[in-house]
C-alpha cells in the first residue's frame, strides 16, 4: 500500500494502532473506508460520533429533518444553539470539528426506494440508524442487493437490539422478521419513549461493526445472531438466527431484484 500514515495520525489513532488486531494496516484501511449512517439522531448521533474519531476517511450522515427540543436528550452531536438547523448541517459541524480529516458528506434527505441505491453505491458500510420499519426493510433489500454490508439496530423505553448483515453470508433482517409490522402494532421512541443513554450504547456497537468490518476483522462480526440489551435488568443476550432458505430478499438473486423492484 503506497498511503503512509503521518507522525500526526499516528499520535492521533495511536490507542487504536496499538491493538494487534488494527495496527497501521487497519488503520489506513479506516482513512480510505467510506461508511455511510443513515439517521443523524439517537443511533445516527454516537454511531457517527465513534466513526468519524477513529478515523473513517469518508463518512455520509444522511437526514431530512430539523433538530427539534425533544431530539436533545439522546441526540448527542445537536445542541441547545442548533435548534431548528437541519441535522446533517448540525451533524456534520460537530463531526469536522472533532475530526477535520474526515471527509463528512451531508445528504439532507430521506431515505427512498428512489435515492437509496445511488448513494448505498459509494460506500463499504451502511449503519442503520433509522426510528422506523418501513426505512429499516428498505435499507436491509437495497444493501442486500446491491451486497453492502450494513448494522442494522432498533431501541426502545429501556431496550435495543442490533445485528449484522454481509449480504451472501450471514441471514439478512427479512430473513429474521419477513415484514415490516402493522402500523401501530409496535410501539417507537416518538410513542413509547426510550433513555437516551440506550441509544448510545447501540450506537456505539454498530460503530463498533462498521469500524470491524473496515479495517478488516470481517470474522469478528455480529452475524447469524441478534444482540438484545435490556437496560433495566442490565442483560444482553444474544439469539442465534439462521438465513431463511424462502428469504425473498437473499435467498436468490433473482428474488432480491423482484422484491427491490416492488
Ligand atoms: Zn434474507
Amino acid at each position: 500500500m503506497s498511503i503512509r500514515l503521518t507522525q500526526e495520525q499516528i499520535e492521533r489513532y495511536s490507542r487504536q494502532i496499538m491493538i494487534p488486531d488494527i495496527g497501521g494496516k487497519g488503520q489506513i484501511r479506516l482513512r480510505q473506508g467510506r461508511v455511510l449512517v443513515i439517521g443523524a439522531g439517537g443511533l445516527g448521533c454516537p454511531a457517527a460520533f465513534y466513526l468519524a474519531a477513529a478515523g473513517i476517511g469518508t463518512l455520509g450522515i444522511m437526514d431530512g429533518d430539523q433538530v427539534e427540543l425533544s431530539n436533545l436528550q439522546r441526540q448527542i452531536l445537536h445542541a441547545t444553539s442548533d435548534l431548528g438547523r437541519a441535522k446533517v448541517e448540525s451533524a456534520t459541524e460537530k463531526l469536522t470539528r472533532l475530526n477535520p480529516e474526515v471527509d463528512v458528506r451531508a445528504y439532507p434527505v430521506r431515505l427512498t426506494v428512489e435515492n437509496a441505491a445511488e448513494i448505498f453505491a459509494a460506500y463499504d458500510f451502511i449503519v442503520d440508524g433509522s426510528d422506523n420499519f418501513e426505512t429499516k426493510f428498505l435499507v436491509n433489500d437495497v444493501a442486500v442487493t446491491l451486497g453492502k454490508p450494513f448494522s442494522h439496530a432498533g431501541i426502545v423505553r429501556f431496550q435495543g437490539q442490533t445485528m449484522t448483515v454481509v449480504p451472501g453470508k450471514s441471514a439478512c433482517y427479512r430473513c429474521v422478521f419477513q415484514e415490516p409490522p402493522v402500523p401501530g402494532e409496535i410501539l417507537n421512541c416518538q410513542q413509547a419513549g426510550i433513555l437516551g443513554a440506550i441509544a448510545g450504547t447501540i450506537g456505539s456497537i454498530q460503530a463498533t461493526e462498521a469500524i470491524k468490518y473496515v479495517a478488516g476483522m470481517e470474522e469478528d462480526l455480529l452475524l447469524d445472531r441478534i444482540l438484545t440489551y435490556d437496560a433495566k435488568s442490565v442483560t444482553f443476550r444474544t439469539i442465534e438466527v439462521q438465513k431463511n432458505p424462502r428469504c425473498p430478499t437473499c435467498a436468490d438473486k433473482k428474488g432480491a431484484e423482484a422484491h427491490f423492484a416492488s
